[in-house]
């Protein structure tokens, strides 16, 4: 996700009790999402046939799934949208929506649990072996509120980010991680997959994609589409009325730009193909066959999912760019190489910030450059320490905290601001050359996979794995 200017400041200004708030895959086979869907006037009815491929070590008896769609609904206890943001989200009022489990079969049974009613449990009717595969179809329904959020309906598009129950990523020895929906950062942290989706909706709508359009067929007022995504750990959808579509190719990628309101769309599109060709050429290849970025009604920056960005229409100008750049550069540091982003956001997010910054030093034309990027980095880091210890009598400056023990201000100045400068001090102590091969290093070795701090020091070798350890102890200065 990004945030942007406006929000850095409108959060520095804010009365001190507001900054405070509560609080392995394997190579080779994935389990497989099958989605058919419909879309109309709000409601998303669908089945999905989940088909999962156990890559644990452990006998499986029982699966968990993620039900962000729920965290919209009327009397959740985590808000989707912070307080700071409501207003300008939810743009017509108050508004819910929720996700509604229908049916789920074959199961010993199911439940709607966890800490927010945010998990669905099935119980499986024969526990499933290290290596082998089970199949369940849930039959769900998503309502959508008005809001301009990841899931909802937005002023000029509709939003369907994690749209269905996403399975939870089993670790050893705690077993599924059901994730909270907090509205600081991205609480998502979910394993690759493949995707079959398909979506009926009105003819009128354009409809962009995480994944590759495999059929498409007009049934009087209503067209569906078919989608096709491998190896990927989420799949969202965006439908507008009022969409123009720009594309180009770029390496043999099908890269899209869906926009409703940008003067300079081909500049946009021509950016976006730049920073492709840029990022393939220092991290590795891009792991889609398409990209599509759109532009929606979003209350931060962007928001990305593998192979789609949203890019907020309030944004614009070069704010709307860096937003472009950042939200392409997760399709490496996300999208590609995933990692716990409830736990660990510090680490996408510090790469694509750091991503940014470096697409932006090779690119001139712009006007940004890597002194001017980091100095606001430290800039805004100097000030979150200074007013958190003005108030607090101290700055934690720890980066290994769940999403719901930072406040708004405090998790930006971590994982974005101090985030960059953790990639900007490795890369000045590393050089130019271990520099970019440990990025490559990183890349190739956990595409597709989650990758920890640990994974992160082992491709930056003894010299980077000091600096990484003491920025996330706090004990590094600064
Ligand atoms: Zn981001």
């Amino acid at each position: 996700m990004r945030r942007t200017l406006c929000f850095l400041l409108a959060l520095a200004i804010m009365p001190a009790p507001f900054l405070l708030s509560g609080c392995g895959e394997s190579e080779g086979e994935r389990s497989r999402y099958a989605i058919q869907a419909e879309y109309e006037e709000g409601v998303l009815s669908a089945e999905m046939n989940f088909s999962y491929y156990n890559d644990t070590e452990s006998e499986i008896s029982s699966l968990s799934f993620n039900l962000y769609g729920n965290a919209y609904r009327e009397g959740a206890v985590y808000a989707p949208v912070s307080p700071a943001f409501k207003a300008s989200a939810y743009y017509g009022g108050e508004s819910f929506g929720g996700m509604d489990i229908l049916e789920v079969s074959p199961c010993a049974g199911w439940e709607i649990a966890g800490e927010d009613e945010n998990v669905l449990r099935v119980g499986l009717e024969k526990s499933v072996a290290p290596g082998e595969r089970a199949q369940i179809t849930v039959s769900y329904e998503l309502r959508l509120a008005a809001v301009d959020h990841r899931t909802g309906i937005a002023e000029r598009a509709v939003n369907l980010g994690n749209f269905y129950p996403v399975l939870c990523v089993y670790e050893e020895p705690g077993g599924f991680y059901e994730c909270t929906y907090y509205s600081n950062g991205d609480p998502f942290y979910s394993a690759c997959a493949d995707y079959s989706v398909t979506l009926t909706a009105d003819a009128d709508y354009v409809v962009a994609s995480s994944g590759e359009t495999v059929s498409a067929a007009q049934n009087g007022a209503k067209k569906t589409y078919g989608y096709s995504l491998e190896n990927a750990r989420d799949f969202a959808l965006v439908l507008s009325r009022e969409f123009t579509v720009l594309q180009a190719e770029t390496n043999g990628i099908s890269i899209a730009y869906y926009y409703y309101e940008d003067e300079a769309a081909a500049e946009t599109l021509a950016l976006i193909e730049r920073c492709v060709t840029y990022f393939e050429d220092t991290f590795g290849e891009y792991p889609y066959r398409t990209y599509a970025a759109v532009q929606t009604g979003f209350c931060y920056g962007g928001m990305e999912y593998p192979g789609l960005a949203m890019l907020s229409d309030g944004v614009t100008g070069l704010d709307y760019l860096y937003t472009a750049v950042h939200e392409t550069a997760h399709q490496w540091w996300y999208a590609a190489v995933g990692n716990n982003q409830i736990e660990n956001g510090w680490m996408d997010e510090g790469l694509a910030e750091y991503s940014t910054l470096l697409f932006f030093e090779n690119n001139p034309e712009y006007g940004l450059t890597r002194e001017g990027l980091t100095g606001n980095a430290h800039t805004a880091y100097n000030a979150y320490c200074s007013v958190y210890s003005q108030v607090f009598g101290k700055a934690d400056t720890t980066m290994d905290r769940k999403l719901c023990d930072y406040g708004e201000y405090e998790y930006v100045n971590i994982a974005y601001n101090k985030g960059m400068i953790l990639f900007d001090t490795l890369h000045d102590a590393l050089g130019e050359r271990k520099f970019f091969s440990a990025l490559r290093r990183y890349y190739t070795a956990n595409a597709g996979k989650i990758a920890g701090p640990e994974e992160l020091c082992a491709a930056c070798g003894n010299g980077g794995t000091a600096i990484v350890r003491s920025f996330v102890d706090g004990s590094a200065v600064i």
